[in-house]
């Protein structure tokens, strides 16, 4: 049997990367019943059939999965910031750390357009949290190597407010991204803006880049996953002081005795890290109420 992984789904068709090239596979298998659908990313045995197409045999566990764009098997989430216009809010790259860690998908700060403003901020806050942070530039190619390197193997998907760089930095990263685009799209004879579903591209490093998804649809959907589950356990550097608040059940926003809030005070937390979170746990209190509102009970 041969080995591939998903490269895009569309229409009952799925495009396996595969030892022998792209192959296009119907789903034909028992996995239906226990994983579900086969989603881009997935890991695959296929059946190859004489006319050189083949069928989805069996779908190996998932290490993990995001819902829309619904990718699987993820190594690497890349929040794409910049500190030249248009100006990331620090909140849309803690949501994309939040997301990783909850998740279990290791998470990469990319500070791009380095040639205009090195973003020293921004790099200072996430050095701080310890989440790798790169600055690079598709300009200039600053860091473009270094990224590269971190790519190398990896299943990754890129995720950023528009026009901090995101389809510069891929083109930079190897030319031939643009070109990948839509181009299974094209072999089945429609054209790219047709459809919105994720697409996974290959890198020259032998990994996969999902092509940028959207990045609203991205960030809410699997947001809610993430305020669902104890919030502070998204922030991983609240971790050593989490045991040391005064009164069990601290909320770590505004309570006494809070060695969190301390540890912001000493600077030991950076403080744009622990807004986004009181700003996320407010919104959990929103879900909560609306939830409680809906059930009927006060
Ligand atoms: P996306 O929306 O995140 O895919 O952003 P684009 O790749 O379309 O880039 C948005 C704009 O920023 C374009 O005009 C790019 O030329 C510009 N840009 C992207 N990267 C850099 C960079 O590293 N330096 C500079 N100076 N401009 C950049
Ligand atoms: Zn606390």
């Amino acid at each position: 049997m041969t080995k591939g992984i998903i490269l895009k789904g569309i229409g009952g068709f799925y495009y396996v990367d595969t030892p022998d090239g792209l192959i296009e596979c119907k789903a034909r298998g028992k996995f239906r019943k226990t994983v579900g659908k086969p989603v881009v990313g997935d890991r695959v045995s296929l059946e190859l059939q004489p006319d050189g197409t083949g069928y989805l045999q069996e779908i190996a566990p998932r290490k993990n999965c995001l819902i829309r764009p619904a990718v699987a098997n993820l190594d690497l989430l890349v929040a794409v910031a910049s500190a030249a216009p248009p100006v990331t809010d620090p909140f849309l790259i803690d949501k994309v750390t939040a997301i990783a860690a909850h998740k279990g998908i290791d998470v990469l700060v990319v500070v791009n357009k380095s040639d205009v403003d090195p973003g020293d901020e921004l790099f200072a806050i996430y050095q701080k949290s310890g989440i790798p942070t790169l600055r690079v530039s598709a300009l200039t190619g600053e860091g473009i190597g270094e990224l590269r390197a971190m790519l190398a193997g990896k299943i990754a998907a890129f995720a950023g407010n528009s026009g901090v760089g995101k389809s510069s930095v891929l083109n930079r990263l190897d030319g031939r991204f643009a070109a990948q685009v839509g181009e299974i799209s094209d072999r089945i004879g429609r054209g790219k803006h047709t459809t919105r579903h994720v697409e996974l591209m290959k890198t020259p490093g032998g990994g996969y880049i999902a092509d940028t998804p959207g990045f609203s649809s991205f960030e809410t959907e699997q947001m809610d996953l993430v305020l669902a589950g104890d919030l502070a356990d998204a922030f991983p550097e609240f971790a050593p002081y989490l045991d040391a608040c005064k009164f069990t059940g601290c909320a770590h926003v505004k309570e006494k005795g809070c060695a969190v809030l301390a540890a912001v005070e000493r600077g030991e937390i950076a403080k744009s890290r622990h807004e986004s979170y009181v700003k996320l746990y407010e919104s959990v209190k929103d879900i909560k109420e609306w939830e409680l509102s809906k059930g009927g009970t006060r």
